[in-house]
């Protein structure tokens, strides 16, 4: 252990993740907190980290309030429909309440936004959608955060939270390594902002052997998110509420410009809208959420699925109508080379010109996030003037931790937020924390050094394992002593794939598969002690697989307590096939035991804030 040296800093908010959510945590904390000390530690590096590395080409949630155009009431609705009714309003309405003025200050800091020409606003892609040019996007949040932190750490992968050893269930800290010097770095910090985002990789992908790591949702997000507050014992909710995208096939590249500036539409094999052909039968399952409107995002995937099955594939996008308008074709082209070059790569190599050929699309492995058109995540306290008895304990976003707060894709029941969104609720959590600190309840926190030497242990563990076991290596990787990262990760994504719901069957599971799936991934757990790396990557890689099984654990326990399939398209359980309000219309919440690893799940009621009155009188 002597070799990797130990760093301590002592901070006031400490940031872990410098994504889209991160640096608005950061560039905010310093605004309310001026003397504090506010540090920021990132897995990459934050210029070009997280979701929005490579660019977007549209801010996805702008409500438009200075113009009349939306308000955030219209989007607590947008995002209650589109999750069949499962959202925490009160988290919802708050973010719309202040994504804006985010917004607004992403135009003063230079990304430039693309402007309607008649009217001067911005450009409307969708309702909520506004256009931007935005490979530098990243960048440009980057340099606010890096403006306002006392020290930004880039390579350094957050494993474990510290926790106070003085008061029960209150946050000292985090622990990490440098992934380039192999140091162990403590952070003792008053407040902790999760902010490491989503979790891709944890069911298999479609894309494997030499194309592995081609997934829709960024390969890096592993679900630190998820397993840094899990493994502390904080709350969870709608963890089951996983995504499934219908994106180009094999690129991924998004659709959302395609769909609502092209104005360019779907048909099967035979060149028929089969959504249509799908209505009765889902109307059947769900009843009439089939009948809102927009059509809610998983019931969409639903008809796509079930028109595969029944042989009516591929499905394609009818681009070769709009392609044929030169402006309507730059924009096409330039959405994929402002956020997802290599669909325009893949198109090259398969010889698709969508003006000339309607591509395919395809239906993506699934994902956990909270910030996207799915709402997995922490469960945290609302704002003081707008949540329940029942959502709030005082601090806006901080988890049932003491000191731990949560913003982005760490935060459940909040759909839809996106890049601007989550920014906002990282803006939203940091003023929370100062909050936190200067109300004094933070005092006093001991964080003893056995606690950090025994994550030193820990964390460095599957370097020794390696060292070791190398010795017994039979050929190749194979040994009896110790299993690879990439071994284990390919066991984990089977196990989740096969029981959990994935691509293998179609994202059908059951009570059974379930139960055999939590039986298999306990075993995967014991297993990963045994986990080797042979460099400072590979150590890496090793902690985010245990990141992304603990999650899975997480996800798994959650689909097996909801009894009813209420997102079909994202995921169904063959056991209970129809949506069931009498029983499910409510979130659910899970807890583990850090010292059993046991999970306890509850009911929570998902209280209707937004047209209050109408709602009631509807059930
Ligand atoms: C493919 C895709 C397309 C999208 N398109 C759009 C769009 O067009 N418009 C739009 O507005 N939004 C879009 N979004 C949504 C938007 O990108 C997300 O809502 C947003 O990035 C979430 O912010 P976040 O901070 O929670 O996560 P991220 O921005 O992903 O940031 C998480 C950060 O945490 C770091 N991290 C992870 N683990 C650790 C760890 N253990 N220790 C330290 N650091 C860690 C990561 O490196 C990363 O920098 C898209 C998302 C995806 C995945």
């Amino acid at each position: 252990m002597a070799k990797h040296k130990t760093h301590y800093e002592d901070c006031d908010v400490l940031v872990v993740g410098g994504g889209m959510a991160g640096t608005g945590a950061t560039f905010e904390a310093r605004h309310w907190g001026r003397d504090m000390k506010i540090i920021c530690v990132e897995k990459a590096n934050i210029d070009r980290s997280g979701a929005v590395a490579q660019g977007l080409y549209a801010i996805n949630c702008y409500m438009g309030m200075q113009w009349g155009e939306n308000q955030p009431e219209d989007h607590v609705r947008y995002a209650r429909n589109d999750l069949m009714g499962m959202v925490r309003e009160d988290l919802g309405y708050d973010m719309a309440r202040h994504v804006d003025s985010t917004v607004h200050m992403f135009d003063e800091w230079g990304l430039p936004m693309m402007k309607n020409e008649k009217t001067g606003r911005y450009l409307r892609e969708g309702k909520w959608q506004i256009m931007i040019h935005g490979e530098s996007y990243k960048p440009i949040v980057a340099e606010a955060a890096k403006k306002s932190a006392d020290k930004i750490y880039n390579r350094i992968m957050i494993t474990h939270l510290l926790m106070d050893e003085a008061q029960e269930s209150r946050v000292g800290g985090a622990v990490g390594f440098n992934m380039r010097t192999g140091d162990f770095h403590v952070f003792r910090s008053k407040t902790v902002i999760v902010a490491a985002g989503g979790a891709s990789h944890i069911f298999k992908p479609r894309a494997v052997g030499e194309g592995m790591g081609r997934t829709w949702y960024a390969p890096w997000s592993n679900g630190s998110a998820y397993a840094l507050p899990i493994a502390v014992g904080a709350k969870m909710t709608q963890m089951e509420n996983r995504i499934v995208l219908c994106r180009f096939k094999d690129g991924y590249g998004p659709v959302g410009a395609y769909f609502l500036h092209l104005k360019t539409y779907t048909q099967n094999a035979n060149g028929e809208n089969y959504e249509k052909k799908w209505y009765d039968q889902t109307k059947e399952l769900v009843g009439e959420y089939i009948d809102h409107h927009p059509t809610p995002t998983c019931l969409r995937n639903h008809a796509f699925i079930q028109e595969t099955i029944a042989g009516g594939g591929p499905i394609h996008m009818v681009t070769t109508e709009a392609f044929q308008d030169p402006h309507l074709e730059t924009v096409g082209w330039e959405n994929f080379l402002g956020m997802t070059v290599g669909q325009a790569v893949v198109w090259a190599s398969q010889n698709i010109d969508p003006k000339y050929t309607n591509p395919e699309l395809t239906t993506s492995e699934p994902y956990v996030m909270g910030s996207h058109a799915t709402c997995s995540g922490a469960w945290v306290s609302g704002p003081e003037d707008l949540s329940p008895p029942e959502y709030f304990w005082g601090y806006n976003r901080m988890l049932t931790i003491d000191g731990l707060f949560g913003a982005g894709d760490t935060v459940g029941g909040s759909a839809h937020k996106f890049s601007s969104g989550s920014f906002t609720e990282g803006r939203l959590a940091a003023k929370a924390a100062v909050k936190y600190i200067e109300d004094q309840k933070a005092e006093g926190i001991k964080i003893t050094d056995k606690q950090c030497e025994d994550f030193k242990t820990a964390i460095f563990k599957p370097l020794e394992t390696y060292q070791v076991a190398q010795n017994e290596i039979t050929g190749g990787t194979v040994s009896p002593s110790y299993i690879s990262p990439i071994q284990g990760l390919q066991r984990l994504q089977r196990i989740m794939d096969e029981y959990v719901g994935g691509i293998a069957t179609n994202y059908m599971t059951n009570g059974n598969m379930l139960k055999r799936g939590l039986e298999l991934l306990a075993w995967l757990e014991e297993d990963l002690e045994k986990v080797g790396a042979e460099d400072l990557h590979q150590l890496m890689r090793a902690w985010e697989l245990k990141h992304r099984a603990l999650t899975s654990q997480c996800v798994t326990e959650h689909t097996m307590f909801r009894e009813e399939t209420r997102w079909p398209g994202y995921y169904y359980r063959g056991d209970h096939m129809k949506l069931d309000d009498d029983n499910w219309h409510c979130l659910t919440v899970s807890k583990r035991d850090p010292k059993t690893g046991k999970f306890s799940l509850e009911k929570v009621p998902v209280y209707h804030i937004v047209d209050a009155n109408e709602k009631k009188k509807a059930s």
